[in-house]
């Protein structure tokens, strides 16, 4: 079964990039414990497993995009139902964004069954996960990367950052903690401007002409603030377990992240009043309570 590939996760990522797999003429084999989650693909033809030991034991490769590094640790190591105890799997693929300690913790438990692991992170958002456009950050061995450059190509632009695992989620985290300061900042200058009475739309187009556009100006507020959808797509609790993750790995290296720790502290609280399943534009909601304003378009 050579053109039989595993997922496991499939939720607001996991989920199309599956579906971009079955367009690209893949088997497909998913485990999800939702079954919300699994049954799109089903309807396309998938098989659904019973666990990810069982996904493991049909196919070869085998991805995963989950949300924390205890899920992901739990999945592909843990008792029976790990993919460790899966009689087919030689190859396991990580596209959560899980930090590079944990990266490096499962790979070596793998090694040890002579089941190989890529690191492969992704950014670009659910708009990027079904059209293929986002960047996969890639570390592997180099005869690995081979063999699954062909799979994660369908995924959108790869970068392989070299054979270490982990190695792409620090490049992962490194990008987040920007997006994450980015959306921060941004809610702030927002409220700012619009308590002094500026159109929205009037300050989004001047700083998306000017030298402080970033992903929240171009992207995030136009979409999902200012037509007060909030539903962007990205978990407040995963925004803060990235940001968490990076700051925490920083201070293992001495590398101190002042901006950084204050960006997790934003979102710790905006979990807090929000909940952690709250779409992560929820930030600007916040930024909007304590000055008493609306970004709306
Ligand atoms: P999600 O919550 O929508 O999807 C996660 C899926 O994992 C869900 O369907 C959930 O039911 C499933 N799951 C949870 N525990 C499980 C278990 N024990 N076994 C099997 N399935 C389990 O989250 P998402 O937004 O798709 O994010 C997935 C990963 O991708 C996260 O690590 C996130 O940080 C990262 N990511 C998300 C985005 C984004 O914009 N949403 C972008 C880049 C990276």
């Amino acid at each position: 079964m050579a053109d039989l590939v595993g997922f496991v996760g499939v939720g607001r990522m996991g989920g199309p990039m599956a579906s971009r797999l079955l367009d690209a003429g893949h088997r497909l084999c998913v485990y999800d414990v939702s079954e919300e989650a699994t049954r799109p693909l089903a309807a396309r033809g998938a098989l659904v497993a019973a666990s990810p030991a069982e996904v493991a034991s049909t196919a070869e490769i085998v991805f995963m995009s989950l949300p924390t590094p205890d899920v992901v640790r739990q999945v592909a190591l843990g008792g029976n139902a790990g993919l460790v105890n899966g009689s087919s799997v030689r190859t396991v693929i990580d596209l959560s964004t899980t930090g590079p300690g944990v990266a490096t913790e499962v790979a070596a438990a793998l090694a040890e069954r002579r089941i190989g692991w890529v690191d492969a992170p992704v950014s670009g958002g659910v708009t990027g996960a079904t059209a293929g456009t986002l960047a996969v950050m890639v570390s592997c061995p180099r005869a690995t990367y081979a063999k699954v450059e062909p799979l994660l190509g369908t995924f959108g632009r790869l970068f392989h950052t070299g054979e270490k695992p982990g190695l792409a989620q620090s490049a992962k985290l490194a990008n987040n903690i920007l997006a994450a300061a980015a959306m921060v900042a941004t809610a702030e200058a927002m409220a700012m401007g619009v308590k002094a009475g500026l159109d929205p739309k009037v300050l989004l187009d001047i700083i998306n002409a000017s030298s402080g556009r970033n992903t929240a100006t171009m992207d995030k507020f136009p979409r999902a603030v200012l037509t007060r959808s909030f539903d962007f797509g990205f978990a407040t609790g995963l925004s803060y377990k990235d940001v968490r993750l990076c700051v925490e790995e920083a201070e293992a290296m001495g590398v101190p992240m002042v901006l950084g720790g204050t960006v997790r502290e934003m979102l710790a609280v905006t979990r807090a009043r929000f909940g952690a399943a709250s779409d992560f534009t929820h930030i600007a909601k916040l930024l909007e309570e304590w000055a008493g304003v609306e970004i709306k378009g």
